[in-house]
């Protein structure tokens, strides 16, 4: 058998396994066994150094999860855009395809619990119907192929998708979301990567939220993936205890630019029901994008967006640069605080002394207001 299934079939997936390994007891997390699956790879669990480190929280239930605080089954409404099984079109060009329904590991903060985990919500039955939507949609030119973990098919599974969705000529590009290089690094064979790359343009985003998950199997994994031509990217999820730290997250990014990923989101935790103790304010978020713009490279500042609840899409946000703006002028503050002039086109104002010494390279700094 490949190691990738072995590591699937001797993975954790029940309480009491989890019960005994880590001291928990098991009457209170025996209860999450049938709210939302159980699993983590043996690779993944032997990164997790003590109970209730970055790695333990992700994946090791907690009966936190049980606590009601009137969060939501399906916060980003994804259900309302779905015209069809398994397909989610909420933007013009591009529609998000759900063709697994397993994960190599469940997250405990995963958006979608209530339907990853479970063959009747995700079926790969709809995936001609999903297929079928596609062809017949002329404006979907970028279909991101999600679940559950699309690597998780077995590889003439997902090469029948890849090779219809190939088919249909307007869809220009092709993106895969998957943990899988994270959570079982093994999977990323090179069989696996000889299908990938005879469908591009192809991209893959990964998911990575800790730097110890950048381990040297999973490093030379995106190794392989980043070799066969395969643009990479990472969306984060910011989350309480995990990463919600300025430079565990900028060491990540770092570690991602290493290993040939660009950084590309980073998620304020969705409003899911049972994952409250991973939320985090806002503020945190912006306070790690400060942290980041312009201390480190500009290629390790990925976008901080909120998905909004009701089905809004993702929202950039970004921490106050510009202090004032007219139609003669814009005040802007720089990463480290101070303060510059910048004279909008055709404002009649003459030009200052401060502006003509910045034309020549000098730093301008003029007083805080
Ligand atoms: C995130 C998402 C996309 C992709 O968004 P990009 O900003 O283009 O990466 C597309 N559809 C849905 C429903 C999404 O949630
Ligand atoms: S890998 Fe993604 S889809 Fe799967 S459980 Fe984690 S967050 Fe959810």
């Amino acid at each position: 058998m490949e190691r990738w299934r072995q590591q699937l079939q001797n993975s954790v997936t029940k309480a009491r396994e989890i019960s005994q390994r880590f001291g928990v007891p098991l009457e209170d997390i025996l209860e999450l066994e049938k709210q939302f699956n159980i699993k983590i790879t043996p690779y993944y669990l032997s990164l997790i150094k003590e109970k209730d480190d970055p790695i333990y929280k992700q994946v090791i239930p907690d009966k936190l999860e049980l606590v009601d605080t009137g969060l939501f089954e399906d916060p980003l409404a994804e259900d309302k855009d779905s015209p069809v099984n398994n397909i989610v079109h909420r933007y013009p060009d591009r529609c998000l395809f759900l063709i697994s329904h397993v994960c190599a590991s469940y997250c405990r903060f995963c958006t979608r619990k209530r339907k990853v985990g479970d063959p009747t919500k995700i079926s790969t039955k709809f995936i001609d119907e999903g297929l079928n939507y596609i062809s017949q949609h002329p404006e979907i030119r970028d279909v991101i192929l999600s679940g559950g973990d699309p690597l998780l098919l077995g590889d003439h599974q997902l090469e029948y998708v890849l090779q219809k969705l190939r088919r249909i000529e307007h869809v220009e590009i092709i993106r895969i979301g998957t943990r899988v290089p994270c959570f079982l690094p093994h999977r990323i064979t090179s069989g696996l990567v000889r299908i990938l790359k005879k469908y591009h343009p192809l991209y893959i985003n990964v998911h990575f939220n800790h730097p110890d998950e950048l381990t040297p199997i999973a490093v030379r994994a995106l190794g392989r993936l980043a070799n066969a031509g395969i643009p990479l990217g990472n969306q984060t999820v910011l989350l309480k205890g995990v990463n919600d730290n300025p430079s565990v997250m900028k060491k990540l990014m770092q570690k991602l630019l290493q290993a040939r990923v660009r950084p590309y989101y980073i998620y304020q935790a969705d409003m899911v029901f049972g994952t409250e103790h991973f939320r985090t304010n806002v503020e945190k978020g912006l306070e790690i994008i400060q942290a980041l713009r312009g201390w480190t490279s500009g290629l390790a500042v990925p976008h901080f967006v909120i998905d909004a609840p009701g089905g809004g899409g993702k929202i950039p946000l970004l921490p106050q640069y510009i202090m004032k703006i007219s139609d003669e002028e814009v005040i802007l503050r720089n990463y480290s605080g101070k303060i510059y002039r910048y004279r909008q086109p055709e404002s009649n104002g003459p030009l200052r002394i401060e502006e003509i010494l910045e034309t020549e390279g000098q730093e301008l700094t003029i007083e805080e207001a």
